[in-house]
């Protein structure tokens, strides 16, 4: 069977369902393809996000489990915690599935056509340029422009050497347990807890309140770091996490999980190239999410737009080519700023001098009641002036 549209969407997580939205309601003809036979399901991520989001993609309340207007950062290797009280929601731990088929309502309200249960395997070419996908079930759907949302696999990008089929990239690795029965400590607060030793070697651990006995406790930590690290599974970080030893051990002993998510992600930046003849890469495909504190679902969204915003454009000119979906590229950029490299130059530094500096700025910017300051850390919004203003003790030999 050949089918035809004008832009071929991989994937229904949140870069393929922005992407899709958007280029439907802009009125070309999209078809989306997702392998799995129900969007949202597996889930792969903790789903925090911020209220913005919530409110700039028309979203109805019932998405959030939990809205949540504070954070704790807990060094478990000094023992110093902080709590930092932004007032009012600021962002709320998604019901992810719930999340994704919201977005796939508008994308079908708007038009689009979802084929569920079809696993797109390699680019339909004409010449140099990508003109649509062939399916596992030996199905094509030709298309003006293919974006590949296809998530860490990025089958599009890697089959025509956009991504090398194996990156030698740093890895981060995620694990959390969605458990019933946890004792609250305050269900409007996100925690997390820091320790080279005591935690993981590097990144963190965390409390995710999804509701009031209800939480997402999870750990992620580095594969393939430059620094000489025992080599342990995140199984082992994990149980160690709720083990007795561990600060919320009381909170944890009796609760149950009831769902496992897992899963990898990029920690190089964004890929120097993302597009090419007829073809965009968006969300986890193209790495762009923060390498700092791992978010994805925001960037993800935001640059699936951008690219149904771009393809609309090269469709109009009728200017498929590289040269014009470069345009693509450049937005992001521009969407971006200096932040994405300041936040690379913050991985640099070593795991504990990093949270020990971060909780002593943390504490001067809350003692001076400068919790914008905060907040752009942990949106990842810092320009290079702003990280040096929160760690000064970086400045010149970091940033
Ligand atoms: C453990 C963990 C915790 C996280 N926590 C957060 C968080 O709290 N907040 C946050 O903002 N971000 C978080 N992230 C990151 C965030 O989840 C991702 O950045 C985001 O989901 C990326 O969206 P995406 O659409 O690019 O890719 P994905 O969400 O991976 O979606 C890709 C889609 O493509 C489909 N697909 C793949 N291959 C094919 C194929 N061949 N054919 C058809 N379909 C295909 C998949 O089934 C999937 O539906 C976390 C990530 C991990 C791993």
């Amino acid at each position: 069977m050949v089918i035809k549209c004008d832009v071929l969407v991989v994937g229904a997580g949140p870069a393929g369902l922005g992407a899709a939205i958007t280029s439907s309601k802009r009125g070309l003809k999209t078809i989306l393809i997702e392998k799995s036979s129900e969007i949202g399901y597996p889930v792969k991520s903790s789903a925090f996000t911020w209220k913005e989001v919530v409110e700039n993609w028309d979203l109805p309340n019932r998405v959030i489990s939990q809205w949540i207007d504070s954070f704790y950062i807990c060094s478990v290797h000094s023992d110093r915690e902080i709590e930092i009280d932004f007032g009012s929601n600021i962002g709320g731990t998604l019901n992810f599935h719930n999340f994704l088929q919201e977005l796939a309502f508008q994308a079908i309200r708007h038009g689009t056509k979802i084929i569920l249960s079809e696993r797109v395997s390699e680019p339909i070419m004409d010449g140099d340029f990508v003109c649509g996908v062939k399916t596992e079930k030996k199905n094509e759907i030709k298309s003006k422009i293919v974006i590949d949302c296809s998530g860490p696999s990025a089958i599009i990008a890697k089959k025509v050497g956009l991504i090398p089929i194996k990156r030698e990239a740093e890895l981060g690795i995620g694990f959390e347990y969605e458990m019933l029965n946890y004792k609250e400590r305050n269900s409007n607060a996100i925690e997390f807890y820091v320790g080279k030793e005591e935690i993981v070697p590097v990144g963190y651990a965390w409390v995710f309140p999804t509701g009031k006995d209800r939480a997402r406790v999870g750990v992620s930590t580095v594969l393939n770091t430059a620094e000489k690290i025992e080599k342990k599974s995140i199984m082992y970080y994990e149980t160690r996490f709720l083990g007795k030893e561990s600060p919320i051990y009381e909170r944890v002993k009796d609760a149950q999980a009831f769902e496992i998510h897992t899963g990898a992600y990029s920690l190089e930046g964004v890929l120097n190239k993302i597009y090419s003849n007829g073809l965009m890469v968006a969300g986890d495909s193209a790495s762009q999410a923060s390498m700092l504190v791992g978010e994805g679902i925001r960037y993800a969204l935001e640059f699936g737009k951008i690219a149904a915003e771009t393809a609309f454009d090269a469709i109009k000119s009728n200017e498929l080519s590289e040269d014009y979906l470069k345009m693509y590229q450049e937005r992001c950029e521009e969407y971006l700023g200096e932040t994405f490299e300041v936040a690379a130059d913050l991985l640099d530094v070593p795991t504990d001098e990093y949270w020990e500096a971060f909780i002593d700025s943390f504490i001067l910017m809350k003692e001076s009641g400068n919790l914008e300051l905060v907040l752009k850390y942990l949106k990842t919004d810092m320009t290079r002036e702003e990280a040096k203003k929160l760690f000064p003790s970086f400045e010149g030999k970091y940033l």
